[in-house]
């Protein structure tokens, strides 16, 4: 999967998270001055910082970056791309997998690009069920496509590391446009990601 991991860090906005951290670490219960955490705020900066580089680009400039003219009608599927996201209410991180389907109407686009979409929307604090509607609006509204659906299957540490540690469980989202609100296309789909959804 193609993106271009940033490596330029605002130094004022880093040099500020970098003094908060500090104070969070000491409001803990830590020793912001031993050793091992010597260099953790500056890191924990520049690491959100990272995580959150999605507020900075832009998803329909990306896959307008590779648009084609094509006349096809075929159902595009790319299936499991890597996610990882954070929780807007606790900022702790969400990942799994996204499935994106499109079936185009004159125009096709790189299917890395579908993958980067993925990433423009998961590196910000997120609900699992915005960043699915946010992915299919993207593609919706760039391609002009018959169909777009988009499903994620997702871990989020907020259930299992606190309160009610529900190792195991995954939550489904997934949304449909056109042709996939059709439950033939949507049933083909479903079933050639091999997703439990039904
Ligand atoms: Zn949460």
């Amino acid at each position: 999967m193609a993106y271009k991991k940033t490596e330029q860090y605002n130094d004022k906005i880093t040099s500020r998270l970098t003094e908060g951290y500090r104070e969070a670490l000491g409001l803990l219960g830590e020793d912001p001055d031993r050793e091992g955490l010597l260099k953790t705020p500056e890191r924990i900066a520049k690491a959100m910082q990272f995580l959150t580089q999605g507020y900075q680009m832009d998803a329909k400039a990306i896959l307008n970056s590779a648009k084609f003219t094509e006349d096809v009608q075929q159902m595009v599927i790319v299936k499991d791309i890597e996610l990882y996201s954070m929780c807007e209410h606790h900022m702790l991180p969400f990942f799994g997998k996204a499935h994106i389907a499109y079936i185009p109407n004159g125009y096709i686009t790189g299917l890395s690009k579908l993958a980067r979409v993925v990433d423009v929307y998961s590196r910000r604090l997120q609900v699992q069920e915005r960043l699915t509607t946010q992915i299919m609006d993207a593609i919706r509204e760039t391609l002009n496509p018959l169909g777009v659906a988009v499903v994620i299957e997702a871990s989020h540490l907020c259930m299992m590391m606190r309160g009610v540690q529900k190792q195991n469980s995954v939550t489904t989202t997934s949304a449909f446009f056109g042709e996939f609100e059709k439950n033939e296309t949507r049933s083909e789909f479903i079933r050639l990601i091999g997703s439990k959804l039904h």
